[in-house]
């Protein structure tokens, strides 16, 4: 990087792993580190983050750039006005105040944000959101997260936990969320539902395909399923039929509200979308309406889906840092 220019590091905090980078000013990654992440306690995922900005720190210092802000994405509900996480579906997280105490250990500004809103806003900069000024993201995963970009900007709210898209809710009265509803869309429709909804139909039907395929496997994950489609089992295909419909209904709503020029997809699940594509398509035809629903393209992100949530996150630090 040029002498002087201003860095920044973003951190990305998920279930499994705590990844970071330095990104400068002009968008380039010049020092990258990762770690699972050690969700036994609040303690221990606090001080996984912690030795990530640390190395990160160090490598800056030696390569002679001067971070200027620490940027998180962190996978939880998020109040951005206090720096709070209150709650993370994956990890033993209650009320941290995690702004805060990054800001003491690493001595620089900290902003935090959910992990998808940061993910909305690297797409909004660099990936397929380039050309929208209105547009959502729904990141497809374990759960389902979402970032709102209104005029090019992120969409927050009052206490700055805008964007649950996860916990829109789909069918009132149906399946369990981990929020505490039910027939939210992360219910119906995020890779943990539809390892749900194997699960089901394999207790229920010991004598069907996918009872057998229970047996062989130690889960019915989104990857098995994908494979079990894919080699033409109908139980699978119907899941994913199930998935895609209810996607399509939660992606309506939101075109209707919002009438974004774009929805993006992000995320892993989007591995097997042409499996859902149709039945997506379907719903949001049946359900979104007039002009909204024929000026909005749907498309699949066109981001590193490794590097999206670190670079989201420095990017957030360098738009809200303000030298004084
Ligand atoms: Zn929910």
């Amino acid at each position: 990087m040029a002498e002087g220019e201003i860095a920044a590091i973003g951190l990305d905090v998920g279930g499994s792993k705590t990844a970071g980078m330095v990104l400068t000013a002009g968008g380039a990654a010049v020092e990258q580190v990762r770690i699972p992440t050690d969700r036994s306690s609040q303690e221990s995922v606090v001080a996984g983050v912690v030795q990530v900005a640390m190395e990160l720190l160090e490598a800056a210092a030696a390569g002679g750039s001067e971070v200027a802000a620490v940027g998180v994405g962190f996978a939880g509900f998020i109040e951005f006005a206090r720096g709070l996480v209150t709650f993370s579906p994956n990890m033993p997280i209650r009320d941290l105040p995690l702004k805060n105490v990054l800001e003491q250990e690493l001595s620089r500004p900290v902003f935090l944000d959910n992990d998808a809103n940061v993910a909305a806003l690297a797409e909004s900069r660099w990936g397929a959101g380039r050309r929208a000024q209105h547009m959502v993201q729904l990141t497809l995963g374990t759960g389902i997260g979402g970032g709102i970009i209104i005029g090019r900007q992120l969409y927050r709210g009052g206490a700055g936990s805008a964007g649950e898209i996860g916990h829109m809710v789909i069918s009132a009265g149906g399946p369990p969320c981990c929020c505490g509803g039910t027939g939210c869309l992360e219910a119906m429709a995020s890779g943990t539902a539809m390892e749900r909804m194997a699960e089901e139909i394999a207790a229920a039907e010991p004598s069907s395909s996918l009872a057998r395929l229970r047996a062989e496997v130690d889960r019915l994950d989104v990857r098995r399923l994908d494979e079990a489609a894919r080699a033409g089992d109908r139980l699978a295909l119907g899941i994913f039929r199930q998935a895609g419909r209810s996607l399509g209904v939660g992606i309506a709503n939101l075109i209707n509200i919002f009438n974004p020029e774009l929805v993006v997809l992000s995320g892993g699940v989007t591995a097997s979308f042409d499996l859902m594509e149709a039945y997506l398509r379907e719903a949001v035809g049946e359900t979104a309406v007039g002009l909204s629903r024929e000026s909005c393209e749907i498309v699949l992100s066109e981001l590193e889906e490794e590097e999206v949530g670190a670079r989201g996150a420095a990017l957030l630090a360098l738009e809200l840092f303000t030298p004084n």
